[in-house]
C-alpha cells in the first residue's frame, strides 16, 4: 500500500513524502479513497492514527481538483479545543504547502480583530473551535459558508462533551445542504449517533 496508489495529486504525494510518510496508515487507506468519491464518512479513530491526514488529504485533493474561481471558504474543521486545533492547522499547511491552497485558524484566545483580517483574506480552509466561529459569524460579515463544498467534524464525542452540540447545530446548519461531511470520533456515544443522523447523509462508516 503506497500513496501514489490513493490517486492523490502530485503537490500532494511531494508533501507525504517530505514528512517522511512512506505509506499509509490503516485509516488513511480505508478513508482516503472513500472520501475521494464525494461520499460522507463517519470514522472511529483515536488521535495517533493518522487520522488528521485521512480527512485533509481528500479535501486538499478536492481543492486542487475542482477549484472554484470566485474565492471563498471551501473547507470547514471543527475542533473541540483549541490544541487540536492548532495540530490540525499546522499538518494541513504542512500536506498544503507545495499547493497554494491557504488555512486559516479561527479560535478563542486570539485577537477577534485579526482573525477577522485573516477572514477577509479568504482562506479556501478554515480549522476552528465553535465558539469562536459562531462569534465571527453573529458579529462581523467576514465568514460566508455559502460556498463550503466540505465539512469535517473532528473528535466529535469530545466536541458533544464539551458542551458544543447547540453550536454546531447551528453552524451545520449554516452549511450548504449539498456538501460533504465527515466525522471522526474516539467512541460511539448516542450523543454521536445523533450528531451523526443531523449532519451526514447515508455515512461510510470506518474504524481503524
Ligand atoms: P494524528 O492521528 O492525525 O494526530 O497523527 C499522528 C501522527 O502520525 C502525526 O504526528 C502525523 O504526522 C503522523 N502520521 C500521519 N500519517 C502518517 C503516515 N502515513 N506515516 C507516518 N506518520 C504519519
Amino acid at each position: 500500500n503506497t500513496f501514489m496508489e490513493l490517486n492523490l495529486s502530485r503537490p500532494l504525494l511531494r508533501a507525504c513524502d517530505a514528512l517522511g510518510y512512506t505509506k499509509p496508515t490503516p485509516i488513511q487507506a480505508a478513508c482516503i479513497p472513500l472520501a475521494l468519491t464525494g461520499r460522507d464518512i463517519c470514522g472511529s479513530a483515536i488521535t495517533g492514527s493518522g487520522k488528521t491526514a485521512a480527512f485533509a488529504l481528500p479535501a486538499l485533493e478536492r481543492l486542487l481538483f475542482r477549484p472554484k474561481r470566485v474565492k471563498a471558504i471551501r473547507v470547514l474543521i471543527l475542533t473541540p479545543t483549541r490544541e487540536l486545533a492548532v495540530q490540525v492547522h499546522s499538518m494541513i499547511q504542512k500536506l498544503a504547502q507545495f499547493t497554494d491552497i491557504r488555512c486559516c485558524l479561527v479560535l478563542g484566545g486570539l485577537s477577534m480583530k485579526e482573525q477577522e483580517a485573516a477572514l477577509r483574506s479568504l482562506p479556501d480552509i478554515v480549522v476552528a473551535t465553535p465558539g469562536r466561529l459562531i462569534d465571527h459569524l453573529r458579529n462581523s460579515m467576514s465568514v460566508d459558508l455559502e460556498d463550503l463544498a466540505v465539512l469535517i467534524l473532528d473528535e466529535a464525542d469530545r466536541l458533544l462533551e464539551l458542551g458544543f452540540s447547540a453550536e454546531i447545530h447551528e453552524l451545520v446548519r449554516l452549511c450548504p445542504k449539498r456538501r460533504q461531511t465527515m466525522l471522526f470520533s474516539a467512541t460511539m456515544t448516542e450523543e454521536v449517533d445523533e450528531l451523526i443522523k443531523l449532519s451526514l447523509k447515508k455515512p461510510l462508516r470506518l474504524s481503524a
